[in-house]
This record gives structure tokens, sequence and C-alpha cells, in this order.
């Protein structure tokens, strides 16, 4: 290829310099349209002489055509089409570049840096007849891509339809002005039209078809993107797709919402970009799985947007080739709600769980027709070992019964089966399983039937588990502390009367014998004064056991306080001994002597035996004889046993007994107080107590006055008794003075037999007045009208002498009696206590309403107090209060209660 070549065949084309012509600018455009690129050119060369030193033609470049382009001229180095300027390419027909930025040759020409920012080109040559290229049909391009051999051979069949115009203009040049002297040239031109004519029919025909093929493809192609768009947009959540590397290549509406980039900025980002720090090292991972395992990946991640906000996704990824590229395809769905429904679930369940802890609760679940058993957490802390292998938190039914104490795991069962019968469903039950230090746990399971079957079968049970291990320990301590003797744990008296009255019935049901037995140890009272109460304590409890060691595991061996000791033999055959020779041995095993602190001690007892039925078939009639012979023993010189004998006449029997240990009581301080407050009826403040005096047999009890009164009064032993009550209440009286301001009025009851020695009660008077300094004015003493009765000279000295100290005095049970009202003038009386049996009947027999009218107005009339005993109901009062009664003391208000009682009770009151 020569230049002078180019020259003469671009002369004889005349085009050089001519303005632009719509068929090549035509031409131009449907090469453009082919690579569907927005621009391209039709350029011719320019001749120049000066070749260029490699030897290529060296032509500058001029442009016919242009679309999108510059209208510019490029110098022959500036081509891109280099077969012109390059004799290594001289051979080619086409030349493409499908990245000029990549290509040293061109990327600093001055329309790849600067507008129209070119990055590919393609090119054909535009040969004259002679097949000599002047010219090139060009294609550029913004974007890097590659040419198809298909649209090469398109620009090429362009390119010779450029050729193919210029022969036709030069033919219809040289028509209009034939030259004769180019007549021979002219023919062959003809000749040469004719056929490129032809030609090119022929190829344009080729060339339309081409551009029609082309653009149903790319209409094709347009519908099918307009589908998946639409199919990608309506995906429920981001889509995305990108590369090997990671680069995005498509997405949806939805995931540029998501990130809130634009579309160009997330084209220029890689997948990671859009996860969290914290997540991409996850995500990275997920991404190679995909791309080089072809697996499908679903991976949880927080995305992040472009203003730096993040909200947890869950992205399902595949892999997906096209042309042998390799890509991700895939969604991500926003689950910020989904986690904040598992968080919540979690919190309320962990709410319950605290719950659940803080009531110390397991929950269970079993169902009945797996008979399997779902636990909580709370299980374990429950019951600490159990499950004691567990790896898990559902067992079979079998095994969780089998956890249970052998002794409890029927009941279980049976309750069970209960529960799913029952209509109420209701399963409750308290057994034990095993703890960790081989201790047993209490539980108490609660639950019910939660399901049943189509058939009514109970398929399902839920409930709660309960430790109650401190609770059963409370309340079994609490009995054991209601019916146990502390200091040797044997069965208290309230026990002992328990069972001697279930004892009886026993006996009764199966027609044997018991035998009741009262133990005294004898002398034990100088141990404990001698040798101190702890060496006291230490004795009773060898004694308690020397005593249990006597008798059948069944029998009952009870301390009722003190020295005293009680046992019951239970089912004696009607005939025999037994009784006897179970005192024999009590007696034989308290003589060996008892090492205390390397001290041998000597001890013995005296026993008292009552046999049911023949010495009484009542608890109250066997303890009272078993006392009596117990008395007989005590007199019979101690260290023996005596059975009750009806011989001796038991009433006589009796308070021989009671005197006999009643003597003995003042010493031992069985004697003790109560107090029952005495009343203003007007203001409802209490205004005295009265002292009552009861005894704490040893063993037989608390003792009522009634029970004993008479007794001391008729051995005289009421002398020292009395002066005991005085002394105690009236410095209980000194006490209550040092904590409660509030005057009282002390009333103590004085028995006949004390007024008879009235020297002696002065004495003790002014002697407990003095020890307690108490103020005798505040003392009132009751005496029994019948007592005063029995009055003499020296009675009236004594109430005479008693008004100078400054006690008061009040006439108990008054009514019962016979004095005359007219009597009371004669004595210095400050008070009468109607008696409770006149109090009784008020309101329903008008005859007492009318007897208690009259006291009270004689009684104003002397100045008297008035008080009424017994006051049981409030209508009683009403009507007492209608009467002009002063005082009132009764169940009402309060019963006769211990100094301890007494005293809260006023501080109560303020
Ligand atoms: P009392 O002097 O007539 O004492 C009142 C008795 O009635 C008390 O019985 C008391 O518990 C009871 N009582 C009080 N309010 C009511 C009530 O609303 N309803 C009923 N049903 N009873 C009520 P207690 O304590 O058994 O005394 C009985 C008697 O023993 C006394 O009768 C008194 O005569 C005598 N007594 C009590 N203590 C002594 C004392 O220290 N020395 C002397 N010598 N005799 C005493
Ligand atoms: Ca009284
Ligand atoms: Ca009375």
């Amino acid at each position: 290829m020569h230049s002078p070549r180019i020259a003469s065949n671009i002369e004889r084309y005349q085009i050089l310099d001519t303005p632009p012509e719509q068929v090549f600018d035509e031409l131009a455009r449907r090469a453009a349209h082919l690579f569907a690129a927005p621009m391209a050119g039709i350029s011719f060369f320019i001749p120049s002489l000066v070749a260029s030193p490699s030897g290529a033609p060296c032509a500058d470049e001029w442009f016919k055509s242009v679309i999108g382009l510059p209208d510019a001229t490029l110098a022959s180095e500036q081509s891109f089409f280099l077969p012109v300027r390059d004799p290594q390419f001289a051979a080619q027909r086409t030349f493409a570049i499908p990245d000029l930025l990549a290509d040293k040759r061109f990327r600093d020409h001055q329309w790849v840096g600067n507008p129209p920012y070119i990055t590919f080109y393609a090119g054909a040559a535009v040969l004259a007849a002679d097949r000599t290229m002047i010219g090139v049909l060009s294609v550029f391009d913004t974007v890097a891509r590659q040419a198809e051999p298909r649209e090469l051979q398109a620009l090429i069949n362009l390119a010779d339809l450029v050729s193919a115009r210029l022969e036709a203009r030069a033919a219809a040049r040289r028509a209009r002005a034939p030259a004769v002297a180019q007549m021979t040239e002219a023919q062959i031109e003809q000749n040469t039209s004719a056929l490129l004519t032809e030609e090119f029919t022929r190829m344009e025909q080729l060339l339309e078809d081409e551009i029609a093929e082309r653009q149903a493809a790319e209409r094709k192609l347009r519908e099918e993107k307009a589908f998946s768009d639409a199919a990608i947009e309506s995906l429920p959540g981001a889509f995305f797709m990108f590369d090997a590397n990671a680069r995005m290549v498509r997405w949806n509406a939805s995931f540029q919402r998501v990130t809130g980039f634009p579309d160009h900025e997330i084209a220029t980002r890689r997948a990671l970009d859009f996860i969290a720090s914290h997540d991409r090292a996850n995500v990275a991972d997920a991404i190679r799985r995909v791309i080089e395992r072809g697996d499908e990946v679903s991976v949880e991640a927080d995305m992040r947007g472009r203003a730096g906000g993040e909200a947890p996704y869950s992205f399902h990824g595949r892999r997906l080739e096209i042309g042998g590229e390799r890509y991700c395809i895939g969604v991500g769905r926003d689950i910020t709600e989904r986690l904040r429904v598992a968080r919540e679930i979690s919190h309320a369940k962990e709410r319950l769980d605290l719950a659940l802890m803080g009531s110390s609760l397991a929950i269970w679940d079993w169902d009945l027709t797996t008979n399997e058993v779902f636990f909580n957490e709370g299980w374990k802390q429950l019951v600490a070992a159990n499950p004691p292998d567990s790896e898990g938190v559902v067992f079979p039914g079998d095994r969780v019964v089998g956890w249970n104490h052998a002794e409890d795991q029927d009941r279980f069962r049976a309750a069970l089966v209960a529960a799913a019968k029952q209509a109420t469903n209701e399963f409750v039950c308290e057994y034990r399983v095993p703890g960790l230090e081989g201790d047993w746990i209490w539980l108490q399971s609660k639950g019910k039937v939660t399901e049943r079957t189509a058939t009514g079968k109970s398929a399902r049970m839920t409930g709660t588990t309960a430790n109650i291990t401190k609770q059963r320990a409370a309340e079994e301590r609490a009995e054991f502390l209601a019916t146990r003797d502390p200091l040797t744990g044997l069965p208290n008296r309230a026990l002992l009367n328990d069972r001697l009255v279930l004892g009886i019935a026993n006996a009764a049901r199966k027609n044997t014998r018991l035998a009741f037995m009262f133990i005294d140890l004898d002398r034990f009272k100088t141990i404990n004064d001698s040798l101190g109460h702890d060496v006291g304590d230490a004795l009773l409890k060898h004694v308690a056991a020397r005593l249990s060691a006597c008798v059948r595991s069944s029998d009952t061996v009870a301390r009722l306080g003190g020295d005293e000791f009680a046992v019951i033999l239970e089912n004696l055959p009607q005939e025999g001994d037994e009784a006897q020779q179970v005192a024999e041995k009590m007696i034989a095993s308290l003589a060996a002597p008892i090492l205390i602190n390397n001290q041998p001690l000597n001890t013995s007892c005296s026993v008292g035996i009552g046999v049911y039925p023949s010495d009484g078939i009542d608890a109250q009639t066997l303890m009272k004889h078993a006392d009596v012979a117990m008395y007989d023993a005590k007199a019979k010189g101690r260290n023996n046993y005596q059975f009750f004998s009806h011989q001796m006449n038991s009433r006589a029997q009796e308070r021989l007994s009671i005197e006999n240990f009643l003597r003995l009581a003042l010493r031992r301080n069985e004697l003790v107080l109560h107090y029952q407050p005495r009343v203003s009826i007007t203001t409802g403040r209490i205004t005295g107590v009265e002292a009552l005096v009861r005894w704490q047999h040893p063993r037989r009890g608390l003792l009522a006055p009634d029970k004993f009164i008479s007794v001391a009064e008729d051995s005289g032993l009421i002398v020292p008794i009395g002066e005991w009550v005085i002394a105690e209440s009236f410095r209980q009286l000194a006490q209550w003075k040092t904590t409660h301001a509030a005057p009282l009025t002390l009333a103590v009851n004085l028995s006949a037999g004390q007024i008879f020695n009235g020297a002696r009660l002065v004495t003790a008077i002014e002697a407990a007045g003095h020890e307690s300094g108490i103020d005798l004015h505040q003392v009132e003493f009751e005496l029994t009208e019948s007592a005063l009765l029995k009055s003499s000279e020296e009675t009236a000295v004594l109430l005479k002498r008693l008004g100078e100290l400054g006690i008061g005095l009040a006439i108990d049970d008054f009514g019962t009696g016979y004095s005359s009202l007219s009597y009371l003038k004669q004595l210095p009386v400050d008070a009468i206590k109607i008696d409770s049996s006149f109090v009784r009947d008020i309101g329903s027999d008008p005859n007492d309403e009318a007897i208690i009218r009259a006291i009270i107005a004689m009684s104003h009339s002397l100045k008297l107090n008035v008080i009424a005993e017994g006051v049981e109901r409030p209508e009683q009062l009403d009507a007492l209060r209608a009467l002009g009664c002063d005082e009132y003391q009764g169940f009402l208000f309060a019963k006769p209660m211990a100094a301890e009682a007494f005293g809260t009770m006023l501080a109560a009151q303020g």
C-alpha cells in the first residue's frame, strides 16, 4: 500500500473536503447501531508526501461523516485504525481495541482522556475499486467491550457500501461530463459500476436482514431484561448479584433503598461493603462457599447502610454460571421484627424463669401418651442432685417415678392415676427424692390434666413442683416441740394424754388390758440443788434412756416435767403380770449408779400403777388412781411400786395423795398465779386485777383451785399457800407499777382458814408489803359471806387492822349466802362482787334482775363499789350497765392469764 495510490484514488472520487452527505451519515449511523455504540464516523486519508519512518502510508484522517464525534481531523499518528499507519497490521481489513485505557498505544490519546472519552474502538477499511485502502468506517464507545466476529463482518459490509457509494458518485459524475480522453477508462468504470451496483444491492439486502435480525434479538433481550427486572423488583427483599470478585452486578430497588447508596455507587462496590464489619468474616466465608463450592448458603448478618445504620438481615445465596463466569445471586430479608419477637419470647421466658426461681417452683409437663416428662431449668435448682444423671430435660415417666423414695412411689402413682381418671383432673402429691448429701428432699407436686384425647383419655398433665423440705422440717419440728420434752426428747404430757386416750380406745376394742404408771424419782431435788441443774439434766437424760430400755417400742415413756415420768404399757393380755415385771425392771435399772462427770450418782424411784379397765375406764380416772397408788408407794418408803387398790376409799386416798404432794408443791415451786382483769363498765378500762392460784401438778398438769383449795383448807396448808399468794402477787404488782403508771387494784382471795390466825396473816402482809414496796391501799382482799359468817371477835379485830393498813375488803360470791343486806353495814366493806349465778340468768330471769337492782341500790347507798362476776356475753354487760353496776370481770373481756400476758394487755391499753 503506497501513498501515491491512495492519493490517485482519493482524487478520483473527489471526496475530500466535501460537505456531509446523508448517504454516508446513514451508513455511519448503521455502523453505530450495529455495535449499539453512541459514536461512529467515516474518514478518508489525506495523501501525504512524507512517508512515515516505518514505511506506513502515514496519512491524516479527514472525517466525511461523524456521529457523536467532534468534527475534527486526526493526525496520522493519532489514527485508531492501525493498519493505516503500522505495516504490522497492514494485511488486516478490520481492527478493534476492546479497552483503549488498557492499551498503552492509545491511553494518552486526546479522545480517550478527554471528551468524547473513548474506551472502545472498531474499524473496517474502506477500499477503492483496486482494493487500495482509502478510508475507515469506525465505531466508538465509552465503555470497554469485545467486538464480536459477526459484528466485524457486518462492519466490513458497511465499509463496502461506502466504497459502492463512492463508486456510484464517481460514475454519475462521469455520465454528466464524459471526457473523450477518458472514454476507455469510462467504459471500464461503467462496467465496474454495473458490477458494483449488483454487488451493492446484494450486500444491502444482507445488511438489512442482519439489522432486522439484530433488532429482533435486541428487542427480545430488552423484553427479557424487562421481565427479569420486574421479577427482581418484585422479590420480597433485597436482591443482589455479584461476580466471583464480589463486585456488584445487579440489584433491585429494595437493595438500593436498604443500603441508601445511589445505583452508580453500588456499581463500584463489593458485596462486603454492605455488611457490618463484625459480620464480614462470616459473610466472606459464606460467599466463598457459594462461589467456590457451589453451596446454597444462608447466613445472618447485619447489613450496613450508607448512613452507618445497621439492621439484621438473613441472606440466602446460590451460585449462577453465565458464559463461564461464576456469580452469586440471592436475596436478603430484614429480620429485625423476627429477632424482636424472638427476643421478646426469650425475655418473657427469662422473666418466667426468674419468677419461678424466686418462688422456687419447677415446671413439668407430662406427656401421658408417650409417658415422657419435660422439666424446666428450675428442676435442677430445686432438688440439687436430681435428675441424677441428667443430660437433658426430658425423661421417661417411669424413671421419674423411680427417683422417688420407695415408700412414696405407690402413693405417687395412685395420685397420678386418680388425677387422670377424676373429673377434677387435679394431681397433688408430697413425696421424697434423694438430695445431694444422701438426704431426702421433700417435694410437693401440683398438676392438672391439660389435654385429653377425643375419647376422653388424659393425654397431658402440666404442673409445678416446690421444695417443701424446710416447711416439712418446720412442721415436724413444731410438732416435735409441741409433743416432746425438750430435754429428753420423750413425749410430753400432751402427747401422753393423746396416747392414753387412744390406748384405752384400742384396749376396749381388742379386749386387752393397759397399764398406766407414774414414776417419781426419789430425792431428785436434793441432787439438783446440791450438784446443779446441769448434773440434774444429765441425770434425767440417763433415767429417760434407762426407762425406755425397759419397755417395748410400742409402749410410751413420757416425761411430765421435773423428775416425773409416766409409762403406758399397751396390749397386755387379760391374765399375767407384765406391768409388775416392767415396774420391777425399772426399779432395778435405776438402782445401778449413774455416772455423771465421773461421779457415780445413786437414785431410786417410786412407781404408782393403774390398770385399765379394773382401775378406771377413762384416762382421767386412771391417771388419778395411778397418782393415788404413787402416794401409797411414797408412803411405803420409796423405791417401790404400788398398784391402785380399791380396798382403800379412793376419794379419801386421792385427797391424801393431793395433800401429800401439795405439801411438796410449795417447796418445788409448783404453784403459779394467773390474773384476771377487772374492768370499769363506764370507761371500759382495766381498773384492777384478781390473782387466782393454780397448781402445776407434776403428774396431772395444771390444776384449777377447785381441785386442791378445799384439801389445802382442810389440811391447814391454805395458810402457807395463802402467804405465798400474797407475797407473789404483791411482788408482781410492784413489777407492773414500774412499767405501767395507771393505778391498779390488786384483788387477793382469802379463805376462812387464813383469818383464824389473824396475827400471822398480818405479819405476812406486812412482810410482803415491805418486801415489794407496794402501797397497800391498792390491795383488796376478797372474802366470801360464809367466811365472814364464821367470824368471831378476833375476825373483827383483824378486819379493823387490815383497814388500818389501808387494805380494802370485798365480799366475794355475794348473794349465795344468807347474810342480810343490813349485815353489811356492820362490816368495814368497800365492795361487793355479785356472784356469777345472778349474772348468768340476767335478762331471762326477772327475779335475778330485781335482786341485782336491789343489791346495787343498797350498795350504792352504802357507798360500796359493785363488781359483777362471770360476764360472758355482751347483752349481760348491757343489762349490768343499765342497772348501774360499776365494774365487771368475765371471759367477755378476758380469761385469767399468766402474769406476762396481763402485762402485755396493760401495755396495749396504754
Ligand atoms: P372466785 O374468787 O369467785 O374467782 C372467779 C372464778 O370464776 C375463777 O375461777 C375464774 O376463772 C372464774 N371466771 C372468771 N370469769 C368467768 C366467766 O366469765 N365465766 C366462768 N364460767 N368463769 C369465770 P378459778 O380461777 O377456778 O377460781 C375458783 C375459785 O378458787 C375462786 O373463785 C376462789 O374462790 C378460789 N381461789 C382462787 N385463787 C385463790 C387463792 O389464791 N386463795 C384462795 N383462798 N382461794 C382462791
Ligand atoms: Ca374471788
Ligand atoms: Ca366469786
